[in-house]
């Protein structure tokens, strides 16, 4: 099942769209834009598990888009909608946000059609497992070569039954924990890595309201401090990214779209609350403080100032682009916007910080874990210590000033504590991350406001990535 309307182009043809209007304006040798645009290849695989006395046959793929950077990177999706088309369009996305957002890597997708919610935890396991064997037994999973991550449907769970699956075929590869991310913290994973992609959102958001000019442009004034946000689609991605908001930001969750309808409410809606409800309760029908629509539809369409739509592909499309109120959207999701869709907005004047970007901050902590597994050591082990002496000094330092000014100063309460604390893996998990999205953001910027003929961020940041890209494959000599 497809949101995408039949009668519009499907998800990896929009995606060559908005390639194609970008490639357009840049200046690529013959050919070299061809070589970056089609998926390298895409592995289908058809695999038997024997499941309740009777063996059943399931579908999965693995697409790799461009190998101009290896190890190639991108998420493994658990959905019955999972096909060919889609995992081909994530792939390409995967290339341009790695390109993006400077981590290492070229652009890979998988995918395999089931409904996790048909099974047990158990039976999960066997066809995960077999799954992992099929793509790691080809080298489609590998540390130096392919490298999957969770995505929609799994999780840290998945990552591990797949790292153990890779390690018992390699038992003597001694970087088989690279092998995949988003791993837990026990099995050579990284802290951060669950909040990283809602994060990221955040510290897109942060950034572009750091520039007044951006927030003029979506006829936005003042800070993200009492924007008033709609979420679709409180998953990982969504949840985390409106909890940081609404805690940390001073943002208001007025509208929460889900699969069963959706939650409004203009003085503000508990995401806590609300996800620990669709947790016990799979919807959000029933929550009882904040009024229910069995319309989600609607909410997507109601005022408010930021919508992150953060589920599936195609949720703004031709059949309400022109209906979409909200003046700034962010795409948590991959490709919630179809390329028609894209143009209505883009003549409306709506701001759209896009996918490639929007969401790059879970491959980009990816990229640290991938870093932390190879080196074999949890960031921050060797310098934390050091700096907390180093601090302690200064701390010593001014607590002679403090007994000889007595009254005239004193250092201010909980400064001491706060200062000398060393940074521990999360904070420079949280820093890295936070350094990626500003730089990422700013070379986009640069490009959407000094070129007169590129008029949104999408454009500019396919610019970006695929000048990097197009970089890396001259400089293999193609
Ligand atoms: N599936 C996520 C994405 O679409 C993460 C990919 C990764 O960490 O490799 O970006």
């Amino acid at each position: 099942m497809s949101t995408i309307p039949a009668n519009e182009p499907t998800f990896r043809e929009s995606v060559d769209l908005m390639f194609n209007r970008a490639v357009a304006l840049m200046d690529l040798p013959p050919g070299l834009e061809e070589k970056i645009r089609v998926c390298n290849a895409t592995y289908t695989v058809r695999f038997g598990v024997r499941l309740r006395g009777q063996i059943t046959t399931f579908t999965g793929y693995r697409s790799v888009h461009s190998e101009h950077m290896e190890p190639v990177k991108g998420g493994i999706r658990f959905a019955p909608s999972v096909h060919q088309d889609e995992v081909e369009a994530l792939a390409a996305l995967m290339t341009y946000k790695c390109a993006l957002v400077e981590a290492p890597f070229g652009g890979s997708k998988g995918g395999l059609r089931i409904d996790p919610r048909d099974y047990d935890e158990y039976e999960l396991e066997q066809i995960t497992r077999r799954f992992a064997y099929e793509l790691a037994k080809r080298d489609m999973i590998h540390p130096a070569q392919n490298v999957p991550a969770p995505d929609m449907g799994t999780g840290e769970r998945e990552m591990a039954w797949i790292a153990d699956q890779y390690a018992r075929m390699n038992t003597t590869d001694i970087n088989a924990r690279a092998c995949v991310t988003g791993k837990p913290l026990n099995a050579g994973g990284i802290s951060g890595r669950v909040e990283a992609t809602g994060r990221g959102v955040q510290y897109a958001l942060r950034e572009f309201f750091r520039h007044p000019e951006d927030v003029k442009v979506a006829k936005l004034t003042g800070k993200l401090d009492g924007k008033r946000v709609i979420v679709q689609g409180l998953g990982n991605v969504g949840y985390h990214a409106a909890k940081f908001l609404r805690d940390e930001d001073g943002c208001t969750i007025v509208g929460i779209i889900e699969r069963d309808g959706a939650l409004h409410d203009e003085s503000g809606i508990d995401v806590d609350a609300v996800y620990a409800w669709i947790l016990k309760h799979g919807g959000v029908s029933g929550y009882p403080d904040a009024a229910h629509t069995a319309e989600g539809a609607t909410v997507l369409e109601a005022e408010c100032d930021i919508l992150i739509p953060a589920a599936l592909e195609g949720v703004i499309n031709l059949t309400n682009a022109d209906r979409i109120k909200a003046p700034l959207i962010i795409e948590a999701a991959n490709g919630p916007i179809t390329a028609g869709a894209d143009d209505v907005l883009r003549e409306k004047g709506t701001v759209v910080i896009p996918d490639m970007y929007a969401n790059a901050g879970g491959v980009t902590v990816s990229y640290f874990e991938w870093v932390k597994n190879l080196s074999h050591i949890r960031f921050g082990r060797m310098q934390r210590r050091q700096e907390e002496a180093r601090h302690q000094l200064v701390i010593d330092e001014l607590q002679r000033l403090d007994e000889v000014l007595g009254d005239q100063w004193s250092m201010t309460p909980n400064f001491k504590d706060k200062y000398l604390r060393g940074a521990d893996e999360l904070e420079l998990v949280r820093s890295g991350l936070d350094d990626t999205m500003r730089i990422a953001y700013q070379s986009m910027r640069e490009v959407w406001h000094d070129r007169e003929d590129v008029h949104d961020l999408r454009t500019a940041a396919y610019i970006v990535s695929i000048s990097k890209v197009a970089a890396s494959y001259r400089a293999k000599g193609l």
